[in-house]
């Protein structure tokens, strides 16, 4: 499942194809994603100008000219596909259709944007751009964690009544938006806190070191989502899935890496969804 930096790459992929582009035609393959498409899809994307690419939390907003905002959401399984662009940038032929290609936007440029997804969790939606933060999947949500409203005394202050466990609390989209199962166990093994602790039992200081913890780990995992653009634009022009290496993520039962340790990941199951945490350097 794409997280933040994930969903961060593939708007920087898509963001030189579409940025001013125009919307020539946009095929609307079928009537939902997760959710029933907007009515009137087709119709209201095509002729519009795409202004600005931005991204809420696991959201990407393409603010139309229009005056509205089609909103993009990944889900499980949903992959963007850039082909065709005259820039450049993205030298690949259009590729064949494939079985579950649902939005296909053909760009005035030459660009094309396909929205594939074999689970169909992920969703389209659009809505108008100056109420966007008041769409019901957008006003939930909390501080972006690498904006300047998420801050030491926010974290502090939302972790001082919860008395649930601090993964599922780092979890809480309303706490912080679109911190995901990875790189919260990857943020809570390098602040050294293991993932059962309440919430509220954690210091202060080890709440404040937490913040700078969460911006560098999601700012490495752009940074290495970056450079892989610099590769997919010689492959299929698929956005956003690069390999990574996690210090505990998906690492059961191999050594941990803070030297001299010696112990190996362990990994619990909270809520239903994993943690990977090192019982003796987390406490
Ligand atoms: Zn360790």
């Amino acid at each position: 499942m794409p997280e933040l930096p994930e969903v961060e790459t593939v708007r920087r992929g898509l963001a030189p194809a579409m940025e001013g582009a125009v919307i020539a035609q946009a095929d609307v393959n079928r009537p939902d994603l997760r959710w029933p498409f907007p009515s009137n899809m087709t119709e209201r994307l095509t002729g519009q100008q795409v202004l600005r690419l931005r991204r809420r939390s696991k959201y990407i907003l393409a603010d139309l000219s229009s005056g509205e905002t089609l909103l993009i959401h990944l889900g499980m399984s949903g992959r963007m596909l850039v082909s065709g662009d005259p820039l450049g940038q993205f030298a690949h032929e259009h590729p064949q259709k494939e079985k579950h290609d649902h939005v296909v936007l053909h760009l005035e440029n030459g660009a094309r944007i396909t929205f594939n997804d074999p689970r169909r969790f992920g969703a389209m939606d659009l809505l108008n751009t100056e109420s966007a933060d008041q769409h019901k999947l957008l006003s939930v949500l909390g501080p972006e964690p690498l904006g300047n409203d998420f801050h030491e005394a926010h974290l502090i202050a939302a972790f001082k009544t919860k008395n649930s466990p601090i993964k599922s609390a780092l979890l809480d989209q309303r706490i912080v938006a679109g911190l995901g199962n990875i790189y919260v166990c990857e943020a809570l093994f390098r602040g050294g806190i293991s993932p059962t602790r309440k919430a509220l039992k954690v210091s202060k200081p080890r709440v404040a070191a937490l913040v700078p913890i969460i911006r560098d780990v999601l700012s490495g995992a752009i940074e290495a989502g970056g450079s892989s653009l610099k590769d997919f634009r010689q492959a299929d022009g698929e956005l956003g899935y690069f390999q990574h290496s996690f210090d505990v993520y998906g690492r059961e039962g191999q050594p941990c890496r803070t030297p001299n340790c010696g112990a190996t990941i362990s990994r619990i199951v909270q809520s239903g969804r994993s943690s990977f945490y090192c019982t003796t350097c987390q406490t």
